[in-house]
């Protein structure tokens, strides 16, 4: 058996924590297994505000106190999670390595005045890069022979879109030249960094928030493994967010394309691009409490009749707002793909389109952060005719279910149920895979939204 396993920030939030995986991974001895690893909680977070406050007030006091809080939490985790003296002295050298380049770094940005993309990400990066060989050392010194290595040695090779990078197509016969050898003839556990890759001219990437679980399919996909672990700090996937419906269920079994809807639509469960590597070679992708280990958890894996459910689960974005562009009497075609270079050109994330051709009329949902980028974008579209308008305060609600295909109803079974609570639509949109009903309503509205569709689908029951 050959796995992956990938331990998100909350699992190795410290010291103890640290030494629970190590144990936990040590379990599994008889594996063939890679380890992927994320910041420790909270540490992305910390390095992103650093960032921006050094560029926008610098401070060599504040980077003085960001470093000495950063070194106490990690001198703590390699306290408690090495026990080997040896073993320890050398993390803490690592350690205060990583972290003396990280204060000139942080300086730097203040001196120059200047943030590029590829800065914060090479900061970005340092979450990841102190974590790795503490995890590394832990299980060195409960007896499991293991080395920490970040994305770029582990092979994880991208383009230069910094804070989203794509890796390049080749990178599946790079990582397995490179973590092959090691996982089969060397019985070595590799800990890598997720979250980050390397661009060809050596800069550091970051594949955005969340990318550890892209890291982790993209070595299971060239490491051909049998199933992908992610440990988090919940039991699984859950019908919908249990702080807006405390009787939320655990799902056992979940498609891919169900999955991927729902981390698309605003479900925390995974990185929305990390499926990409697997699906096309089945290789299952099981959640897992890293606290609560002999729970199932979910699995994702290839559709099949076990799967199908009409509404499995729902999601709810909250932070998001519409642009509408409206008018009439012209080329729909054309004005459609002008729209859409205009977004692609400023990159912004949009998530989801709503139109109708008798007249011009498409709406687009995009992130809150990223509406005056869209809408300064599509702005100069206007003369006589063509409008653009913004509407701030939305939330967009997502149905996902595999069996939504092909049964007729569930849509008119979803609107009448929120017509009857008086919950108002905004907007309306279907996937083609009719895998996904998602809506906009006032943002206001959302959760009474999916609290009214959790009961209407009765999805707090088992099955
Ligand atoms: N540490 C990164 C983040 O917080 C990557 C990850 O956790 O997967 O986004
Ligand atoms: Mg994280």
């Amino acid at each position: 058996m050959r796995v992956v396993m990938k331990f998100g920030g909350a699992s190795v939030k410290d010291g103890e924590s640290i030494l629970h995986v190590a144990n936990l991974v040590k379990k599994f001895e008889e594996y063939e297994k890679a380890v992927v690893v994320s910041a420790m909680a909270g540490v992305t977070d910390a390095l992103i505000e650093a960032a921006e406050k050094c560029y926008k007030e610098p401070s060599s006091s504040y980077v003085k106190l960001f470093i000495a809080e950063l070194t106490k939490k990690h001198y703590e985790a390699i306290s408690t999670a090495v026990k080997n003296p040896d073993l320890q002295n050398k993390v803490f050298e690592k350690v205060d390595k990583l972290l003396d380049e990280l204060e000139k770094v942080l300086l730097g940005i203040g001196y120059l005045g200047e943030l590029t993309k590829r800065s914060r990400d090479f900061i970005l990066s340092f979450g990841e890069r102190l974590v790795a060989p503490i995890l590394s050392a832990s299980l060195l010194s409960i007896g499991v022979d293991s080395l920490a290595m970040t994305g770029g040695e582990a092979g994880i090779l991208t383009d230069r879109n910094f804070g989203r990078a794509k890796p390049v197509p080749e990178v599946y016969s790079i990582i397995k030249s490179r973590l092959d050898p090691l996982i089969k003839i060397k019985k070595s556990t590799p800990v890598i960094t997720g979250f980050i890759g390397r661009a060809e001219d050596g800069s550091i990437t970051t594949l955005g928030r969340g990318g550890s679980d892209l890291t982790a399919t993209l070595v299971a996909a060239a490491l051909d493994a049998d199933e992908v672990w992610l440990w988090k700090e919940v039991d699984g996937v859950l019908t919908t967010d249990p702080k807006i419906v405390p009787e939320a269920r655990l799902i056992p079994e979940i498609s891919y394309q169900e999955a991927m809807e729902l981390s698309h639509f605003g479900a925390k469960i995974l990185h929305p691009r990390a499926l990409e590597p697997v699906m096309r070679r089945e290789i299952p992708v099981r959640i897992k409490n890293t606290f609560n280990p002999e729970a199932d958890g979910t699995v994702i894996k290839k559709e099949s009749d076990s799967t199908k459910d009409i509404v499995k689960a729902l999601s709810l974005i909250e932070k998001v707002a519409i642009v509408n562009i409206g008018g009439a009497g012209f080329d729909f075609a054309e004005i459609m793909s002008d729209v859409f270079r205009r977004l692609s050109r400023e990159r912004v994330n949009v998530i989801m389109v709503s139109q109708s051709s008798s007249e011009l009329n498409l709406s687009i949902v995009v992130d809150e952060s990223d509406v005056d980028r869209a809408y300064s974008a599509l702005k100069p579209l206007e003369n006589g005719v063509i409008s653009v308008k913004k509407v701030s305060d939305v939330a967009v609600v997502s149905a996902v279910g595999a069996g939504m295909a092909g049964t007729p109803g569930v849509a008119g079974r979803i609107f009448s149920a929120l017509g009857k609570n008086r919950i108002n639509i905004i907007m309306i949109s279907q996937s083609c895979s009719e895998y996904n009903v998602s809506f906009a309503v006032s943002k206001k509205e959302g959760k009474e939204a999916v609290k009214v569709l959790h009961k209407e689908f009765e999805l707090e029951k088992t099955k």
